[in-house]
């Protein structure tokens, strides 16, 4: 889509384009490119950068450290990010919970959290689904008792499980939806926790998924004692701020500007690799049907994203509409991974890491294709599955 910039937006991009090009760390490009395994460090190497810059939470508000930059900004902002294949930035404390404490939370929770998730400083992670409890998630069992201590403290006792929680081996807090009054309707007995993610009593435990990596875990919470002060907002009405970050967790999912690239890599492929109809792939009448569709779906979902970033400037937060991006995008996301498969034929084959990362089966595109494709099958699942989804634009948006 070709989008009319103005001479000073371009001379931003410029800028952006620059201060990438001699400030994205070095090793973290390196490890990248041979697809080695992250570690905790690596993750926060290119986010710690951007705090330096001001940078890293241009949709903040001002007073926290956000850049006040027009949504076209944000959006050459974020083709840029895309274009140098920076590392995706953890949207846990920047995009979810971030917005959560500065809507709901107490002063004191404010200036203590917010500036260390602008600084990259604290890892969070997200302790809201159960092995009971994903799409149905005000079903939540995990137990939050309120006592009072030896000395005369309050704080809640919290059991329960927690699981598919990403990347809870590195985080340091976690916020979670407990159950602090079981005989309430499901909704209204929830609450809203900080939980330092070293207090005796969690445990984390990791899921291998099918790419062979670790991404999730199971968190196990056996009376673990969270100072009442650490509760966000009102006892009980923690399904508020529950519904409130999940907005903002599914607007952020979308990642047009990642698909945007991802298809170029996918034509350069299709430019190298051979069609068993004779010449290169991207002859073939076939797959350039499917690229041009999905680059026709891609085009469109670009609009919508920028009337929601329109919206979002004129003071309207994301509202149900971010369920519409959720789904559209995760699905091209999807698309594009099938395609890339699709193209690199058997050379996707070998996918597992060989501990290190390294692959040297077929060329050097080929590496990884097979492990973001079996990776992505969790794009239509999380943030709350694409059925449900469909199910919230039904309600919400088309009044059904
Ligand atoms: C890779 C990955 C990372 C994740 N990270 C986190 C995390 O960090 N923190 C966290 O809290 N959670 C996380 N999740 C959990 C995620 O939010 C849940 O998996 C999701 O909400 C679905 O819940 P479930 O897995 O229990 O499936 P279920 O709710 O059991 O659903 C099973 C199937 O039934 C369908 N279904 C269920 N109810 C309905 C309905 N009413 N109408 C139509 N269809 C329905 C679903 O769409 C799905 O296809 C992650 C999940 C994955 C896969």
């Amino acid at each position: 889509m070709n989008l009319e910039f103005t001479a000073e937006e371009n001379a931003f991009r410029e800028e952006l384009r620059a201060f990438i090009e001699a400030n994205y760390p070095p090793a973290l490009r390196a490890k990248q490119n041979a697809r080695k395994s992250l570690t905790r460090e690596d993750y926060l190497a290119w986010h710690k950068v951007l705090a330096r810059q001001g940078w890293v939470a241009p949709s903040w508000p001002k007073e926290y450290g956000g850049t006040d930059w027009t949504p076209t900004q944000r959006y050459i902002w974020s083709e840029e990010l895309a274009r140098a294949d920076c590392l995706p930035l953890l949207p846990f404390g920047l995009v979810m919970l971030g917005p959560v404490l500065w809507t709901f939370g107490s002063e004191a929770q404010k200036q203590r959290f917010l500036p260390e998730i602008y600084k990259g400083e604290t890892w969070w992670c997200q302790g809201y689904s159960e092995p009971g409890a994903g799409s149905d998630l005000a079903g939540l069992s995990t137990r939050a008792e309120r006592v009072k201590g030896d000395d005369g403290q309050e704080y809640y006792l919290v059991n329960g499980q927690k699981t598919w929680t990403t990347l809870a081996q590195y985080a340091d807090w976690g916020f979670f939806l407990v159950r602090t009054d079981p005989t309430a309707k499901p909704q209204a007995g929830i609450s809203f926790l900080l939980i330092d993610m070293k207090s005796p009593g969690v445990t984390v435990r990791p899921i291998v998924t099918l790419d062979g990596g670790h991404e999730v875990n199971d968190v196990f919470l056996d009376n673990v004692k969270v100072p009442v002060e650490n509760r966000v907002f009102h006892e009980n009405q923690g399904w508020t701020l529950a519904k409130s970050l999940l907005v903002h967790e599914r607007s952020g999912i979308a990642g047009v500007a990642r698909s945007k690239r991802n298809l170029e890599k996918l034509r350069q492929i299709a430019r190298t690799e051979p069609s068993d109809a004779g010449g290169s792939l991207i002859g073939d009448p076939f797959f350039r049907r499917k690229l041009a569709e999905l680059e026709i779906d891609l085009t469109a979902l670009e609009y919508t994203e920028l009337r929601t970033l329109a919206d979002e400037a004129s003071g309207k937060g994301p509202g149900p509409e971010s369920s519409i991006l959720k789904i559209k995008g995760t699905e091209i996301q999807q698309r594009l991974q099938e395609l890339a498969l699709e193209a690199v034929g058997h050379y996707g084959a070998p996918f597992l890491r060989d501990g290190g990362g390294n692959l040297t089966v077929g060329p050097d595109y080929a590496v990884g294709v097979a492990g973001d494709y079996f990776n992505g099958r969790k794009t239509s699942i999380y943030g709350g599955s694409n059925e449900i989804q469909r199910n919230i634009i039904a309600k919400v948006v088309l009044g059904l």
